[in-house]
């Protein structure tokens, strides 16, 4: 057993070490900044000696989609210092423990939602990094706001005290053309760059379509296969 643990970190190391590999050569292809996307390693329905080996070859920055699943593996890592983001719908009773337990949350859609985060981002901690979510894909997915109620949202969430907007997170419908795959990230890239409030980061890009994200602008990648490999 000993054996097969070691090769599963090893093998973790290696995925990751690729997949860093992959995000740096499509920086250079697409004439971003070298360094300047960020991966979020997603690793929801994966156990927590699988976050244990990805931190081990030194990722920082886990996202997590299922609140009570979330919650137990951030107790059993209370230890690591992980920076965790918060990546799944955010229900509107739930929305304290998400408020206390997270750095960051991609999926903001409705202002109450923002309005309660705010409200119970705990004292000690510093205000809580948001992203505002923007469907793209009409109605194939029922999260994101459409792009027309973007500027009022991104208003009223500014103003709240205790979040921190840092910017715009999609999930596009699936869609194996990559020049369809940048037209949804450019719509979310314009969207981002005519923003009245001030926005720094893009959360945008899968295992399925991280290099047409990085092509028009993302600065932070959420991979989960690529990384960790199937889920359970
Ligand atoms: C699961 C998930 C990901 C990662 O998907 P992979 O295809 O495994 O890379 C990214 N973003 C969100 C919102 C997810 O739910």
């Amino acid at each position: 057993m000993r054996g097969r643990h070691m090769m599963d970190k090893l093998e973790l190391a290696q995925r990751l070490a690729h997949v860093q590999e992959s995000i740096r050569e499509f920086e250079a292809r697409h004439h971003r900044v070298p360094g300047s996307v960020a991966l979020l390693a997603v690793s929801k329905r994966q156990p927590v000696s699988a976050i244990e080996g990805v931190f081990a070859a030194g990722q920082r920055a886990f996202g997590e989609n299922y609140l009570q699943e979330a919650l137990a593996k951030i107790t059993a890592l209370a230890t690591y210092p992980i920076e965790w983001h918060f990546i799944g719908p955010v229900q509107g009773n739930k929305t304290a423990d998400v408020a206390a337990n997270f750095s960051w949350v991609h999926t903001i859609d409705r202002l109450r939602i923002a309005e309660r985060l705010s409200h119970q981002r705990p004292d000690h901690l510093p205000p809580l990094n948001v992203l505002i979510q923007i469907n793209v894909s009409g109605e194939d997915s029922k999260h994101g706001i459409g792009v027309d109620a973007l500027p009022a949202l991104a208003a009223e969430v500014a103003a709240l005290p205790r979040l921190k907007l840092r910017g715009l997170m999609t999930l596009p419908a699936p869609n194996p053309d990559f020049g369809a795959q940048r037209a949804a990230f450019a719509v979310v890239r314009e969207l981002a760059s005519a923003s009245r409030v001030p926005m720094d980061s893009l959360s945008m890009g899968t295992s399925d379509d991280f290099e047409a994200a990085i092509a028009e602008g993302s600065t932070m990648v959420r991979l989960g296969t690529v990384v960790f490999g199937a889920r359970s």
